[in-house]
């Protein structure tokens, strides 16, 4: 028998990249590949781009160089593919400018991975031959990309992604998302539910429904009828073993009533919420073509508030947009101020080539940018470390996911996504624990385990009707 062929992924970015490169892995491992941990044992290299990076192409060719450096070095050629928003952005550019990389493939093109590499394979090593797929294809990639074997499900551990709404139609003036990943499009419910089913069988208990506007989310259930993400999280919550849904990211625009309901009335939808809003100041925001201004970003968070009193928020901040001023960078402090994040994603302005913002009047200096980004993530952390310091003493359902650094402690997350680490044997992992919080660091928090399925001894208790976080009176 021939020796399986390895496979090396190296992913960047964001959620939906993750999602992206364990589908690639799934589908390559039907042709006999299997993983590998280093880019240096590998017979094909998979570099899954993101183009939101800063100088997002650059790194990549620079990665590429290093690729090239160690096969010289090692006398030994492997083939590499390009995937994701850069092969998207770049194309043949890549193949032109690396001469190492065979294969650059676009997100929507991942399914035909087999065939373009067996292609790529015939062709032999003539660089000038490099195959480019980053056609937006007719067919559902979803529908012929692998599903993961139980065994593959097991290994990943007890949460997962599945992404159900791809592209964007919002057009904010800083962003590539809706040039590399096209427009929206959100998968039928029941593949959705079926992909879900298979997950929960191989032990998933928590479920991130992700999209790069998944709130926007409008499928088709089997009888054509349309329907909205609340549907969507309350089917997921259903299937047996799912304890925990979670969605993201989301835009203020589609968080409509309905939604914020489902965060009233579904336990299992977790009280945590991503919610980008990017600027304080209403010029900015509609210089960003945002198409919300803060009043709308207030209401919402009041309402999702008045739903659900346990929730706690999360946000994308970018500073330095073109023509900020001193008054609208006052304004961004101001929100965060008014609102309270428990933690959030802040990054300096840098110009996308291709968007409308990178031709905009007004671009400001680099020392100027730093200063407010300081600023912003000196006032985001004393949030983090006030809500962090709040759970001090704060009951939770911890979901047990993997072993902690020290024998017999594991680490678990709470319904905010902090690390939480207990003490507990290997076999609690996939569990829920009820933790009370004992102690708060900067990178996680420690608890006491009081209770929860941890000693029910099955780990299929199934959806929890009870809240999965509230306070301990002393
Ligand atoms: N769809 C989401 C939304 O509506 O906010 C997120 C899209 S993007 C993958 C993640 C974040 O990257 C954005 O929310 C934004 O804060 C940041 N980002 C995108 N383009 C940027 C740019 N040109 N400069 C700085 N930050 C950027
Ligand atoms: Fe980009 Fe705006 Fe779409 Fe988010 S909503 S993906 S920031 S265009």
């Amino acid at each position: 028998m021939s020796e399986p062929r390895k496979l090396y992924v190296r992913s960047f970015g964001c959620q939906m990249n993750v999602y992206d490169a364990q589908r690639m892995t799934d589908t390559l491992a039907k042709e006999g590949y299997v993983e590998t941990d280093t880019a240096e044992d590998a017979d094909l290299v998979i570099l899954n781009t993101c183009h939101i990076r800063e100088k997002a192409a650059e790194k990549v060719y620079s990665e590429l160089g290093r690729l090239r450096k160690s096969q010289e070095e090692a006398g030994r050629r492997q083939m590499v593919a390009v995937a994701g928003c850069v092969a998207q952005a770049e194309g043949a550019e890549i193949i032109k400018r690396a001469r190492t990389v065979d294969l650059v493939v676009g997100p929507q093109s991942y399914h035909k991975l087999p065939e373009l590499i067996a292609q790529a394979e015939q062709r032999g090593h003539n660089r000038r031959a490099g195959i480019v797929e980053t056609e937006f294809p007719v067919e559902d990639k979803f529908d012929f990309l692998a599903h993961p074997t139980r065994a593959a499900i097991a290994k990943r551990g007890p949460t997962a992604f599945v992404t159900v709404q791809e592209g964007c139609d919002k057009f904010c003036t800083f962003c590539v998302v809706p040039y590399t990943r096209g427009a929206e499009v959100s998968r039928p419910l029941d593949k959705i539910l079926d992909e879900v089913i298979r997950l929960a069988d191989g032990g998933v208990r928590e479920v991130t429904l992700i999209g790069q506007n998944v709130n926007a989310y409008h499928g088709l259930d089997v009888a054509g009828r349309t329907v909205g993400l609340p549907e969507l999280v309350r089917r997921i919550a259903e299937v047996p073993g799912i304890a925990r849904v979670r969605y993201t990211t989301s835009h203020p625009r589609d968080m409509d009533d309905e939604l914020i309901a489902a965060h009233r009335d579904m336990p299992a939808l977790m009280p945590y919420l991503h919610l980008p809003v990017q600027s304080g100041s209403n010029r900015i925001l509609a210089a960003m073509n945002r198409k919300h201004d803060r009043e709308l970003f207030f209401e919402i968070v009041d309402k999702v508030r008045a739903a659900r009193p346990d929730i706690a928020f999360s946000s994308d901040f970018i500073v330095g947009f073109p023509g900020e001023t001193d008054e609208d960078f006052a304004d961004t402090m101001d929100l965060v101020e008014r609102v309270g994040f428990a933690s959030a994603f802040s990054f300096k302005y840098s110009s996308r080539p291709g968007t409308p913002a990178a031709g905009m009047d007004g671009q400001l200096p680099e020392d100027v940018k730093s200063a407010r980004i300081y600023a912003l993530q000196a006032l985001l952390d004393k949030q983090k470390a006030a809500f962090d310091a709040a759970c001090r003493g704060r009951r939770f359902d911890i979901l047990l996911e993997k072993p902690g650094r020290f024998p017999g402690q594991l680490i678990g997350r709470s319904p905010y996504l902090q690390s939480v680490v207990v003490e507990a044997p290997r076999e609690a992992i996939g569990r829920l624990a009820s933790v009370v919080v004992r102690e708060v660091s900067t990178k996680s928090l420690s608890g006491d385990i009081i209770g929860g399925e941890f000693f029910a001894g099955d780990a299929g208790v199934g959806v929890h009707s009870v809240r999965q976080s509230e306070k301990v009176e002393a």
